[in-house]
């Protein structure tokens, strides 16, 4: 038997063997893991895919990640915010079609304005979108950077249940070299552990292929994810956005890499925290057209059709050829359920499809 295959047999795994299966270079030891991944995923969550659908209800940004097309510098971008009406209207399309959960994402801002428009689009969301089919309405989760623990606590009772804060680096030095000064790890780490208290279900996750990460640290990035106890995994490519300072490192990053080890780091992060949800994000679809299959493949089983309302999406852009910025939401429901059944998956309709119940008037 190869090392790789009495690794993948083991039940628990240590920072060496996250190293050795990240590190799988031949096809054939590339499918093994992404196989037993697979009946992990069965095993623990079985083979539905849940939906959420996707409202980037604004790119208006304080924050200057060096590396994010949407940066408060990027003086080329034409900022918007979606109507509340608008978001609503969303809202009960995706009920309509029977997605169980929105997430609605934006660019960071601390101002009561922002604060206060975001606490009322998740209060009417969830008084619009209550029926017999969904009682609790629709599962609303929230991508709006780091806030205070007021803030957070607003959210979380105007009826949000989860959140999503990538800590985007785990490594603190690698998390001050992508980060302007003003923003630190320890801040995000906080966050991540005030929404837990609250009682949101929290998400995390990390980019993959940035200018001097290794495998070492997409080792430890999983092992963090294990201790921050987190429920739900985005994790995607990175790729050069020409309007931001890491456009130095266009020839250096090699899209393919970052690609596969995404996959992996998607397969190798199911063998370790087993139950969580997992993305398929929209940045692998954005290097390969079946990106997102793949990522189903490889153990992921959520997925975020986007639904933010055409006009806006081009206005949107985190990096260089983001998919689906042509296509209404309808086109994109069709495209996404026909290439998940093409991988032998079905989709959930009507559920919100946590890893563990959260309860929400
Ligand atoms: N402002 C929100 C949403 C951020 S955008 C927040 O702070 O949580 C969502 C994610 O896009 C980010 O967390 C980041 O991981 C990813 N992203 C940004 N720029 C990217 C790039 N150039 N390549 C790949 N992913 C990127």
């Amino acid at each position: 038997m190869s090392i790789i295959s009495s690794i993948l047999q083991k039940e628990e795994f240590s920072r060496e063997d996250i190293i050795s299966l990240l590190s799988i270079e031949e096809p054939e030891l590339i499918e093994e893991l992404r196989s037993e991944a697979e009946r992990v995923l069965y095993r623990y969550r079985g083979p539905n895919v849940y939906f959420r659908g996707l409202v980037e209800f604004s790119n208006i940004c304080s924050s200057d990640c060096y590396y994010c097309g949407i940066r408060k510098s990027n003086s080329q971008v034409e900022r918007y915010l979606i109507s509340k009406e608008e978001i609503v209207e969303c809202a009960l399309w995706c009920a309509k079609q029977g997605y169980g959960s929105i997430v609605l994402q934006s660019g960071e801002r601390q101002d009561k304005k922002f604060t206060d428009f975001v606490t009322d689009a998740v209060r009417s969301i969830k008084k619009a979108t209550r029926s017999e089919r969904l009682p609790q309405g629709l599962g609303i989760t929230l991508c709006v950077g780091e806030q205070s623990r007021e803030v957070y606590q607003d959210f979380f009772d105007a009826g949000a249940h989860r959140y999503l804060l990538r800590i985007e680096a785990s490594d603190k030095e690698l998390f001050s070299f992508i980060h302007p000064s003003n923003q630190s790890f320890d801040s995000r780490e906080s966050c991540l552990r005030i929404l837990k208290e609250i009682g949101y279900l929290v998400g995390t996750g990390v980019m993959i292929g940035l200018p001097g990460q290794s495998l070492e640290h997409l080792a430890d990035d999983i092992l963090f994810f294990k201790k921050a106890g987190v429920d739900m995994i985005g994790m995607g490519p990175f790729i050069v956005h020409e309007q931001t300072p890491f456009s130095t490192y266009k020839d250096e990053t090699r899209l393919e890499t970052n690609f596969l080890n995404t996959l992996k780091m998607i397969a190798v992060t199911r063998l370790v925290l087993k139950d969580v949800n997992i993305a398929a994000t929209t940045a692998l679809q954005a290097i390969q057209h079946d990106g997102r299959e793949q990522g189903l493949k490889f153990g992921a089983n959520v997925v975020m059709p986007q639904i933010t309302p055409e006009k806006f999406r081009k206005q949107y852009l985190l990096y260089a050829g983001k998919p689906c910025i042509d296509e209404n939401a309808e086109l994109c429901k069709a495209c996404l359920t026909r290439r998940i059944q093409s991988v032998g998956r079905s989709v959930a309709i009507d559920i919100w499809g946590d890893r563990r119940p959260v309860q929400k008037g």
